[in-house]
């Protein structure tokens, strides 16, 4: 049974995992006084595989700017169809310009950041593949797959968006996020120099047939050097878009501009859930990041939401442990300081949008963001960070279908398949938001 033994470490949390969700609550934690453990099964200071991008006043907001590596001011998206104009002045590409700056991290710099803070708070890091819990009146054991055993008053699993611990449930088909990246050098630039591009959906390159299959996009940077990072993405399909799919889209679209790939420096392969529900708030184990449904369940973000939300959860956690809250009440101390009815709200309302957006055909989704980026920055980029109260939420939603062309209209009208659920289920988090 697990939780048999003595353990070897014991403590106020003890937080599962050493990804970006992992590092942030065990920073926050430690700078709170709280005793405190975290285990992983690789070296938490081993490199991260993904990259991440943000745009960079949500860093600039927190005084972190310094930990991007990259920032681009010009910043574009396409929303046109693409292709020679037919007419005069007919403007194919639907350029149009964020007017705010986008940035990557220094993945390397972001880690460091985090594990400094875990250093000056003494974080205890143990090494092993979590695989077993047990439950007692104030206190929780966790038994990794090499025989140790740790015992926490919480635990906190930052195992991703397939956690080992917290249960997530289910009301229908997850969709996800999947994109295939190359970083590389190329025979002309894919992109101009300086640039990034946040979502290129001209489909000139595709056939009729072709564009009637789920629509992607392109998502890329100038990397400097002649090396340029260029991903095709679709935002969110159930079932994913597969990655052969991306890669075949992907060259595609490289070649109808004349530009092949001459040296392949990185793969990435991006797959991640973007819509499932909410984990239940009141078990015992607290999920953060991927395991916590952090994920902006429609833009896919989420490193922002960490450095925000970080400090909310900590804070909760190290509030109830000093009120002599344990057990249950302290989990579920913990779980009300993470989501609190107003983000519940959002995150009903962000799987609700999704749901719509997922219907949409090609040409409708290219309406809709052509509509969805002309509405005024504030409105776009909180609705993007998370960061617009509710009622401001409402007010953008209502400003984009005041101005979005008939046929969005009428997609966002009615309801098909499960949106009617979803819709219900936006309408109760309101009353208790409320
Ligand atoms: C390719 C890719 C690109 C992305 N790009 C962005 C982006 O640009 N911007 C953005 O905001 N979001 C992005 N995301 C979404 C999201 O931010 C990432 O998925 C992020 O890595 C999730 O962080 P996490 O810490 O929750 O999980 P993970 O990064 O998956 O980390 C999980 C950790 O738990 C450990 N672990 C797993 N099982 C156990 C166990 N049993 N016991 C102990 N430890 C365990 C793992 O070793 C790992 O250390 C991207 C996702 C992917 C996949």
């Amino acid at each position: 049974m697990p939780g048999e033994g003595t353990p070897t470490w014991s403590g106020d949390v003890l937080v599962v995992g050493a990804g970006p969700a992992a590092l942030s609550i065990a920073s926050e934690l430690g700078t709170r006084g709280v005793s405190l453990a975290a285990i992983a099964p690789q070296d938490p200071t081993a490199p991260w595989p993904n990259t991440y991008g943000i745009w960079s006043e949500e860093v600039d907001a927190l005084g972190l700017g310094h930990l991007l590596s990259h920032r681009w001011s010009n910043t574009v998206s396409y929303f046109g169809p693409g292709g020679p104009a037919t007419g005069e002045g007919a403007d194919r590409d639907g350029l149009i310009h964020h007017g705010r700056a986008y940035g990557l991290f220094d993945k390397a710099a972001l880690q460091q950041h985090w594990l400094d803070r875990c250093a000056q708070a003494g974080i205890c890091w143990h090494r092993g593949q979590a695989s077993a819990i047990h439950h007692e009146a104030i206190a929780s054991i966790v038994s990794t797959s090499s025989g140790e055993i740790l015992q926490a008053s919480l635990v906190v699993d930052a195992t991703g968006h397939d956690p080992v611990f917290v249960v997530r449930g289910s009301d229908g088909p997850v969709a996800g996020q999947a994109a295939y990246g190359i970083v590389g050098r190329f025979s002309a630039d894919p992109i101009p120099s300086e640039q990034f591009v946040f979502m290129d959906y001209r489909s000139d390159h595709l056939s009729d047939a072709e564009r009637r299959e789920p629509p992607t996009f392109l998502y890329a940077m100038d990397l400097g050097e002649g090396i340029f990072f260029v991903e095709e993405t679709s935002l969110a399909l159930a079932p994913p878009v597969p990655f052969p799919a991306l890669q075949a889209r992907l060259h595609r679209r490289l070649a109808h501009r004349g530009v092949a790939v001459r040296e392949v420096m990185h793969e990435e392969f991006c797959l991640f859930p973007m819509n499932p529900p909410l984990p239940d708030l009141h078990q015992r184990v607290v999920g953060f990041g991927g395991a916590g449904g952090l994920v902006h369940p429609a833009s896919g973000y989420m490193v922002g939401s960490l450095l925000r939300r970080a400090p909310d959860l900590a804070a909760a956690i190290a509030g109830a442990l000093e009120t002599g809250l344990r057990g249950q009440e302290l989990a579920e101390a913990a779980w009300a300081g993470l989501w609190n009815p107003e983000l519940r709200w959002k995150h009903a309302f962000f799987r609700f949008g999704l749901e719509k957006l997922m219907r949409f055909d090609e040409a409708r989704l290219r309406h809709h963001f052509a509509t969805f980026f002309r509405l005024p920055l504030q409105q776009w980029s909180g609705f993007l960070s998370n960061t617009l109260p509710p009622p401001d939420l409402l007010q953008a939603m209502v400003a984009l279908y005041g101005q979005a062309p008939w046929d969005v209209r009428w997609g966002l009208m009615g309801l098909r398949g499960r949106e009617g659920k979803l819709l219900l289920a936006m309408l109760s988090g309101w009353a208790n938001s409320a």
